[in-house]
């Protein structure tokens, strides 16, 4: 029998189920640019109640909603606090230099997280010679510190140095539903020392296109502008609003599902001779791991890997990382489990 690829690599892998296509094809539009797709204006009005903001702008992606957020924050020469591994540093191909012509200052956290103490540290005084420290970015979770979730005080301690130096918050939502389910804190509490927060569809939740960018309705005005110069304006893109509608009533709460999928990969891979990972740092739905098995690169295995049937991620000489979500059941898991267990072992070739 052949088998089904078990993709993951990512949480964006999820397509569009049946249900939600059809929601999709049944979606009342307009012209979205004109504030006239009803079914955008809904999916506004639902991101505000559930981030605790004013104002949302549905955008093409969480790309954008970050680039426009941090020139929405900042004027050219301004400087930006987020951890090394962030995706606005490593994942948006130099957009905040580009685009907003801001100066990254990476922080060394912890698993993608900096303390407020390492934020205080890096804040630099008021002086003719100094960049302006202006923004503070929080990934929440964090997908390269291993899907971790900020603790809520260490949330707030950041916050409150932040404040106290006049520097604006934003919050990287990606995967923040990911946080919610995973630590039962609201989105909203998590949210609300941000001015500007956003959620992204195409992750966990499983919508083909689109994320939402919240904060005070001057921040949105200033976005739409943003998002108008940079052609992300759209028409008819209720068809799309339609799918994060039905992610956000259908695909949050399974979001458990993907998480005890991540802590039994973890386990399991734990077992495997020839790999290297600690399954109690999984928190949520991503799995960093090292392959340690002697003649293997993590390149080469993810290579082998694919040829197999199972898609992994290579993200360093040894680090590989695999992503659970809406398309991958127990089962997939457990397969993959399997696989690479009788590759390393070179019981396929
Ligand atoms: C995927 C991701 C983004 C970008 O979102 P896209 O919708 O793919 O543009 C931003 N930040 C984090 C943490 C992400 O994982």
């Amino acid at each position: 029998m052949l088998n089904r690829f078990i993709d993951l690599y990512s949480d964006t892998k999820t397509k569009p189920t049946p249900a939600m296509r059809q929601f999709m094809a049944n979606a009342e539009v307009g012209d979205e640019q004109k504030d006239e797709d009803p079914t955008v204006l809904r999916l506004v009005e639902k991101v505000c109640g559930l981030l605790g903001k004013e104002a949302a702008v549905f955008l093409p992606s969480g790309t954008m909603c970050n680039e426009i957020a941090i020139a929405v924050h900042c004027r050219p020469g301004d400087e930006v606090f987020c951890d090394r591994t962030a995706h606005i540093v490593t994942s948006e191909a130099g957009g905040p230099a580009a685009l907003a012509g801001v100066m990254m200052h990476p922080i060394d956290g912890a698993r993608g997280m900096y303390t407020a103490a390492q934020l205080a540290g890096a804040i630099r005084v008021e002086s003719r010679y100094n960049p302006r420290s202006r923004l503070a970015v929080v990934e929440q979770t964090s997908n390269f510190g291993g899907g971790s979730v900020w603790p809520i005080a260490q949330i707030a301690d950041v916050a409150a140095v932040a404040r106290a130096r006049k520097l604006a918050l934003h919050m990287d939502g990606a995967r923040l539903l990911n946080a919610t389910i995973a630590s039962g804190v609201s989105a909203r509490r998590y949210a609300e020392p941000f001015d500007t927060a956003w959620i992204d569809f195409t992750k966990g939740l499983g919508a083909p296109v689109g994320a939402m960018l919240a904060g005070p309705k001057d921040h949105i005005q200033e976005a739409w502008r943003l998002k108008q110069r940079l052609g992300g304006a759209m028409r008819q893109a209720g068809i799309i609003a339609a799918a994060g509608l039905y992610a956000l009533d259908h695909h949050v709460e399974r979001l458990a599902e993907d998480h005890d999928n991540a802590r039994h990969l973890a386990r399991g891979l734990a077992e495997i001779d020839g790999i290297d990972v600690d399954p109690d740092l999984v928190e949520t739905n991503i799995v960093f791991f090292d392959v340690v098995a002697p003649g293997w690169s993590a390149g080469e295995l993810v290579a082998k890997l694919k040829l197999e049937g199972v898609g992994l991620g290579a993200f360093g000489p040894s680090r590989i990382r695999a992503v659970t979500h809406l398309d991958v059941a127990r089962a997939d898991v457990d397969r993959a489990l399997s696989v690479i267990r009788a590759v390393l072992a070179g019981r396929l070739h």
